[in-house]
């Protein structure tokens, strides 16, 4: 480690912000209540207000005439509320409706769920509207608009549009924002981004960016201002996890384990005794990962691989090589049906190491059983213990654990992920997270900036890519003759039950319904498994081990088998419904098959007939790697199905996108190294800066900077 990372100790104490929080109050026109309202868009302080960025422009200088309007788009105009708006009401549902008109030509309106919107609509009013136009069927539609009224007095042509809350109006926000912006504090706000790197990137000066992402003078500013305020966007949460990642190395400590002969023989034996050879990938992982458990500094590595990479192998081998050590493992699974297979290929994988002991622990343990396993882990005579979140229980104690393993932590954020490593003094155990959410390397820098990254990009030879159909309901006939067919060569199959989001019962019971109707009617000559969420944990475990066991061919069931099951036999999934899944999670239940030699295929059943779904249901037909399908799917329709960075745990990007902003992804990941090569001096400042500007922003990050 250079000596200038100390630098980084200095500021972690840092807490000394540029522009102290001012609050919101004492803004004409903000009154208590409406101070409240503006908490509920999660604006408290004067400097939120500045980085409450508007959602869209009102161009005044583009404003047109109703009968105009030919096309789906977004349009500006004056016009008089010609009727009554209506209110209707379904269930939670509502729609106001209104006609509008410039005197010339008529235009319906329409607001959903926004019921107050009526109150402030006066029959024969004239307001300037700004908002989306749909035309169908010849008939044209202006949903959701914003509006003012026509007679309020503003003299920029280009006015903000905010996002509202019921008892907000654009005018009080824009108000507000032109006072903040009228005071001294855009001149005081901290400017993270150095002024070398600001002529370099050719970016605006923050003050600037701030004024005119309110208030732009031409359409053109707004643009600089937005790609400036991105930038820093990026740039400050990028930095915030590489501080929390130097902050760590900085101040834990782990136990370095060396490489003597015991473990060096041991690797050696165990890649001899293999029925296959490691892929590259999985070599170069545990190399990375052997490298970490060398040094005296805590491992927090993240080991992404596609959906049947090898990664439990590799978990495999660290796992091993921490027992010649003399130290202790856990590996967590997040459902104990995965833990129960991890236990099963581990014991027979470590069958000839007698000095490897192993033990499961889930929440079904019997107690005396239990009782025993936690004996064996606090004398260090069990070795690695695997199980689900039971392990995290008070009472599971160790008497050298030098490793964590979680596996399938795709749904795991940044505070969970500080939470596991932050706890206990002293020694800190090594961490590797697995993951099969394949997603691009530069969201992966965003997303799990404060980790290590292990990617394995191949998979073990003889793979075939599993041929994937979509199904309509009148085509079933033949997917059974398919199903039939694969079941004579003594393949099992699995069929995944609609995904039902409101309740877990109600899936239950859509996968009994299924269940039934598979052993009756479809499949009465073949042993029909069913398997879902609500079933006792034994149940499942023995549902499941028959179907290991060959003695049931078709297994019925939930998402249950979504993550990390691996039955090598498996050659055919039907999911139904399958419209109603994520992609990524397709993704994952198409890899339960094709584990094996054999053909594999994985059939779409659904009778959507929206386009989008069917497009992404393509999408899914023609990728088979995951890396693949994740660029896909991040043009397809932006980062919404793979990777909310709100799952991740990181705060919502207020004006970045994921994947039309890649090329600043790039200039940032550039302008971070340029940092790091400053002179000591300058780079303490830029440092310091960054620092700030987090504090004064990002409180969720800065927590994890100052812990
Ligand atoms: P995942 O990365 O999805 O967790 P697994 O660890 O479950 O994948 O491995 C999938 C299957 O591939 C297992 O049956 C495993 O034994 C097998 N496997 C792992 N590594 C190799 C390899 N190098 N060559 C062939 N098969 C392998
Ligand atoms: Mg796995």
């Amino acid at each position: 480690m250079p000596a200038s990372d100390a630098s980084v100790i200095h500021m972690a104490a840092y807490s000394d912000a540029g522009a102290y929080p001012e609050p919101v109050t004492g803004l004409r026109g903000l009154g208590g209540k409406r101070a409240e309202l503006l908490l509920k868009l999660g604006v408290g302080t004067r400097q939120d207000l500045l980085f409450y960025f508007p959602r869209a422009y009102d161009d005044r200088s583009g404003r047109c005439s109703i009968s105009a309007i030919r096309e789906n788009a977004v349009y500006t105009f004056f016009a008089k509320v010609a009727n009554e708006p209506s209110l209707q009401r379904k269930g939670k549902l509502s729609w106001i409706r209104a006609r509008l008109t410039d005197g010339a030509a008529f235009l319906d309106a329409i607001w959903f769920n926004q019921p107050w919107i009526r109150n402030r609509l006066q029959v024969g009013g004239e307001y300037l509207f700004h908002g989306n136009v749909k035309i169908n069927r010849g008939k044209a539609q202006i949903q959701n608009p914003v509006f003012q009224d026509a007679a309020e007095d503003e003299d920029e042509r280009i006015l903000p549009i905010y996002g509202l809350t019921r008892g907000l109006t654009q005018t009080i926000v824009r108000s507000a924002v032109r006072q903040v912006l009228d005071s001294t504090l855009p001149g005081r706000m901290t400017d993270p981004v150095a002024d070398i790197l600001r002529r370099k990137y050719k970016l605006c000066t923050l003050e600037f960016a701030l004024r005119a992402i309110h208030f732009p003078n031409e359409a053109h500013d707004a643009e600089i201002a937005r790609r400036r305020l991105a930038f820093e966007e990026l740039f400050l949460t990028r930095s915030a996890l590489a501080l929390m990642k130097e902050k760590r190395s900085l101040t834990q400590k782990g136990r370095a384990l060396m490489t003597g002969e015991e473990s060096r023989a041991g690797l050696a034996r165990l890649r001899e005794r293999l029925p296959f050879s490691l892929t590259r990938s999985q070599m170069t992982a545990i190399n990375e990962i052997l490298r970490d458990l060398r040094r005296d500094k805590p491992m927090n590595r993240l080991l992404q691989g596609d959906v049947g990479s090898g990664k439990t192998m590799v978990a495999a081998f660290a796992m091993a090589y921490v027992a010649w050590n003399g130290g202790q493992s856990m590996l967590m699974a997040p459902t104990s049906i995965l833990a129960e297979q991890h236990m099963h290929t581990l014991s027979s994988f470590f069958r000839n190491e007698e000095e490897i002991r192993l033990a499961l622990l889930t929440s079904g343990t019997a107690a005396s059983e239990r009782k025993k396993i936690l004996e064996a882990c606090g004398d260090g005579t069990c070795h690695i213990l695997i199980g689900t979140h039971a392990l995290l229980q008070d009472d599971v104690q160790f008497k050298r654990l030098d490793l964590t393993i979680t596996d399938e932590q795709h749904r795991f954020g940044v505070k969970q992920r500080g939470k596991l490593s932050e706890r206990g003094e002293g020694v800190v155990p090594h961490r590797l997270v697995m993951s099969a959410t394949p997603i691009p390397r530069t969201l992966a820098l965003i997303l799990y900036g404060d980790l290590d990254l292990s990617i394995m990009k191949d998979m073990p030879t003889g793979r075939k890519a599993v041929s994937t159909y979509i199904a309509k309901s009148s085509d079933m006939r033949h997917v059974y003759d398919l199903m039939r067919r694969e079941m004579d060569e003594g393949a099992q199959i699995y069929v995944v039950c609609p995904l039902i989001d409101e309740s877990e019962n109600l899936e239950a019971e859509s996968a009994m319904a299924v269940a039934e109707k598979f052993s009756r009617e479809i499949f009465p000559d073949r042993g029909v498994a069913l398997l879902h969420g609500q079933m006792k944990q034994e149940e499942k475990d023995r549902v499941m081990s028959q179907f290991m066991a060959r003695q049931s061919q078709i297994l019925v069931s939930t998402t249950v088998v979504e993550v990390g099951v691996d039955n090598p036999n498996a050659s055919l999934i039907l999911i139904l419904n399958a419209e109603r899944f994520g992609l990524a999670q397709l993704h994952q239940l198409r890899g339960r098959v094709g584990r094996g030699k054999r053909a594999s295929y994985c059939i779409l059943q659904t009778d959507a007939g929206d386009s989008l779904a069917s497009e992404r249901l393509q999408t899914l037909c023609r990728h088979s790697s995951g890396f693949d399908l994740a660029e896909e799917d991040l043009r397809l329709r932006g980062p919404g199905d793979f990777f909310g960075t709100r799952q991740h745990g990181l705060p919502a990007f207020r004006l970045v996108n994921l994947y039309e902003d890649s090329g600043l992804i790039r200039e940032v990941e550039e302008a971070l190294t340029e940092i790091r090569e400053l002179p000591l001096s300058e780079r303490e400042k830029a440092e310091r800066n960054i620092r700030r500007a987090i504090a004064e922003r990002y409180p969720e990050l800065n927590a994890g900077l100052t812990l």
